[in-house]
C-alpha cells in the first residue's frame, strides 16, 4: 500500500456517470493517451489521497476515455465518495497496471469466466479480445437479477445464478461457484478449460478450493481478489 504513493500521478475528468445495474455504476473517464493490456486495472485516488483499485471495464478506441464500474453498496470511504461523483470533477489515477491478463499462449482450448458483482468488469474486455468465442462460459453471480448488467457479447454462454430465494426466476440459482462446479461436474475433458475468477475474496478463494478439489491444475486457475 505504501508503494501506491509512489506511483505516477495522471490525470482525468468524469464524462459520464450511469447506473448499469441496481448496485453497479460506470463512470467514464477522458484522460490522454490511454492504453492497457485487457484485465489490468487502475488505482484511484479519492479525494486525491486514498487509492483504491478498479478494472478497466472499456477503452474508448481513440483511447483517450476509459471507464470503471463500482459495485456502490457498502459503506467504505471509496464507495461512499464514488457514489456522489459527478459529471466534470477533476480526479488522480495511476496505471493502468496488473498481470491479471488473457494467456493467449495457454494450450486449452475453452474458457470459463467465473465472477460476482463488478467482477465482471475485467472480463468483458478480455472476452472482447478472445478471436475465437465459441467455447466461452461466463458464469455470472449476484443476490438478485437486478444486480445483472446487460452484456452484450455475441457469441458467448452466461450462465446466471442468483442467491435471493424470494425472487421469481427461471436461471439458475445458488453460489455461481457451486453452479460452475455442477456444469464441470459433466464436462469430458476437464483438463481442456482455464478458468478466469474475479470478484470477492472469499468467492475466488472458495472456487479456487472447489476446482482444485475437482483435480483441476493450479496452472489452469487465473484470479483476481478484489480485495486483501
Ligand atoms: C485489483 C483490484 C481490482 C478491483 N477492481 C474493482 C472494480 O472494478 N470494481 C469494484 O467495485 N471494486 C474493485 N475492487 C475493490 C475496490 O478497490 C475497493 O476495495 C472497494 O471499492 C471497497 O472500497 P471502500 O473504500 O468502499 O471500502 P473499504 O471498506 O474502505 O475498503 C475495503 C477494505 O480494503 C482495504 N483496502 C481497499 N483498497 C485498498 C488498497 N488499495 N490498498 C490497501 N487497502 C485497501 C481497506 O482498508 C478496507 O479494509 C478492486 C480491488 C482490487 C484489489
Amino acid at each position: 500500500m505504501f508503494n501506491k504513493l509512489f506511483y505516477k500521478k495522471r490525470e482525468a475528468k468524469i464524462i459520464n456517470v450511469e447506473k448499469i445495474s441496481s448496485n453497479l455504476l460506470k463512470i467514464d473517464f477522458k484522460t490522454d493517451f490511454f492504453e492497457y493490456i485487457p484485465g489490468q486495472y487502475i488505482i484511484l485516488y479519492i479525494e486525491g489521497v486514498v487509492a483504491r483499485n478498479y478494472s478497466i471495464y472499456e477503452v474508448s478506441l481513440n483511447k483517450t476515455v476509459f471507464s470503471i464500474i463500482v459495485n456502490i453498496n457498502g459503506d467504505g470511504i471509496g464507495r461512499r465518495s464514488i457514489k456522489e461523483f459527478n459529471i466534470n470533477k477533476e480526479i488522480f489515477f495511476a496505471g493502468p497496471m496488473g498481470d491479471f491478463i488473457y494467456n493467449n499462449n495457454e494450450v486449452t482450448h475453452k474458457n470459463w469466466f467465473i465472477a460476482t458483482g463488478s467482477g465482471i468488469s475485467p472480463f468483458i474486455p478480455m472476452i472482447k479480445n478472445i478471436k475465437d468465442k465459441k467455447d466461452i462460459i461466463l458464469f455470472l453471480g449476484a443476490r438478485d437479477k437486478n444486480e445483472f448488467p446487460q452484456i452484450n457479447i455475441e457469441g458467448i454462454n452466461i450462465i446466471y445464478s442468483i442467491t435471493n430465494k424470494d425472487t421469481l426466476w427461471n436461471g439458475e440459482r445458488g453460489r455461481i461457484n457451486r453452479v460452475m462446479i455442477e456444469y464441470l461436474e459433466n464436462e469430458k475433458e476437464k483438463e481442456d478449460i482455464s478458468f478466469y475468477i474475479c470478484g470477492a475474496p472469499h468467492m475466488v478463494m472458495d472456487t479456487k478450493k472447489l476446482l482444485e478439489a475437482c483435480n483441476i491444475n493450479k496452472d489452469k486457475i487465473y484470479y483476481e481478489k478484489f480485495g486483501f
